[in-house]
């Protein structure tokens, strides 16, 4: 059954109509298709979706600048590889967890994943093997970790952010 709701006055003689007609049943004049609400919920959905991803982009923008201009508060990770034991890792990373770093890291390999880049670097140097989950600040820093190869050195700033593929996450994690 129609529920009353799906019936539109007809701009004629005001016979319900279902809007679905052609034309009037009561008095045969053309009904006027309603275009009007699937454009204005399209436009809406554009609007919402656009504000959704604006605060995005721009409170990652804003965690770049703190943590690429952030000057004494980085920590020292020399020494930090040589904890052979598993456990004694875990600890050192528990304390470094939500701090910045500052590393020059070695590439192992480099995956552009929607907006970052997923870059899994060699243990080297006292410095532990790291997962970076790297976000390029433009299209010059896209195109250059797009052509990166292994072995190729980068220095970083990011956030450690617990552990992942048996390694310390930086995330988010910028170039400098
Ligand atoms: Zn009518």
């Amino acid at each position: 059954m129609f529920q009353k709701s799906k019936f539109k006055p007809c701009e004629n003689c005001q016979q319900p109509v279902f809007p679905k007609e052609i034309n009037c049943p009561y008095c045969g004049s053309p009904i006027k298709k309603d275009f009007l609400p699937k454009i204005v919920i399209g436009i809406l959905l554009l609007i919402l979706l656009s504000t959704l991803a604006i605060p995005t982009k721009g409170k990652l923008e804003k965690e770049r600048k703190r943590i690429v201009s952030v000057g004494a508060a980085t920590v020292d990770v020399s020494n930090w590889a040589k904890n052979k034991n598993k456990k004694a890792m875990l600890d050192k990373i528990g304390e470094l967890e939500g701090k910045i770093v500052e590393l020059h890291l070695q590439v192992f390999v480099a995956t552009h994943l929607s907006d970052y880049f997923g870059i899994v670097t060699v243990p080297s140097d006292g410095i532990p093997g790291t997962y970076l989950m790297l976000y390029p600040k433009d299209g010059t820093e896209t195109a250059f970790l797009n052509n990166i190869k292994a072995g190729q050195t980068i220095k970083i700033r990011g956030k450690v952010n617990g552990t992942y593929l048996k390694r310390i996450k930086i995330e988010p994690a910028f170039l400098i």
